[in-house]
């Protein structure tokens, strides 16, 4: 195996991250009758938090102070509390990613393995338990505690240092986001796998190593590899 390590993207790249069915169940148990503009209006503020925190504009916890301010109000409850809500009914309705299971399997003692995560620390243990996916990782990195998102280059260092700083060409960084995960990865030497799921076309100045539409396919690559110290 050429790589010693691979770094994966977490959200809609190992899990799927359903936040309209998160945002259903979260205000359904606040006794909100849900409606499909509900979701919508969601999104209005949650995506450019999203953006303004992956490009460091904002913090983590603003991103999560913000995005649910409107419901809070009409809630009477405190936007945390409705944030650590959302969290959870995303930790009740995760599940793998197709392929994901059969992919980290036939990984197992070929290569050590590690997230890197743009998304909060509350959901990351609880959901690596909860599809008995933990054992697979020596290590998860999450933004929010190192206090920037990638593709800032310091995460990246960060999480080089905690695998104590490998070539960084024998790691892999796998992730469906390329302006955060690929970005991120060529900014720090890595090769880099884009995980394309609906076919994209790559933004400008941005070009991964591997283009896979699957993660099958990227297990099908990756097994080639095997014994492969190097291209
Ligand atoms: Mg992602």
């Amino acid at each position: 195996m050429k790589y010693e390590w691979i770094l994966f993207d977490a959200d809609e790249t190992l899990f799927h991250f359903d936040a309209y069915a998160g945002v259903q169940r979260m205000l359904t148990a606040y006794g909100v009758e849900f409606e499909e503009g509900h979701f919508e209006e969601y999104q209005v503020v949650n995506r450019p938090l999203w953006l303004d925190y992956q490009d460091g504009r904002i913090t983590a916890a603003q991103v999560q102070e913000r995005r649910f301010a409107n419901w809070a109000e009409r809630l009477q409850v405190s936007p945390l509390t409705l944030n650590s809500a959302f969290l959870s009914a995303m930790a009740d309705i995760c599940r793998p990613m197709e392929g994901a299971v059969s992919l980290l399997d036939s990984l197992r003692g070929r290569t050590r393995m590690g997230i890197i995560t743009n998304g909060f620390g509350e959901l990351q243990q609880i959901r690596l338990e909860r599809t008995g996916l933990k054992e697979h990782f020596e290590l998860v990195v999450v933004s929010e505690v190192v206090g920037v998102a990638k593709p800032h280059p310091e995460i990246f260092r960060h999480a080089l240092e905690l695998m104590g700083n490998p070539a960084p060409d024998r790691v892999l960084m796998v992730g469906d986001n390329p302006d955060s995960d690929i970005l991120g990865g060529m900014q720090a030497g890595l090769d880099t796998c884009w995980v394309n799921w609906h076919g994209h076309a790559a933004p400008p100045g941005i070009l991964a190593d591997y283009e896979v539409r699957s993660l099958d396919e990227l297990e099908e690559i990756l097994s080639l590899k095997s014994g492969c110290a190097g291209r």
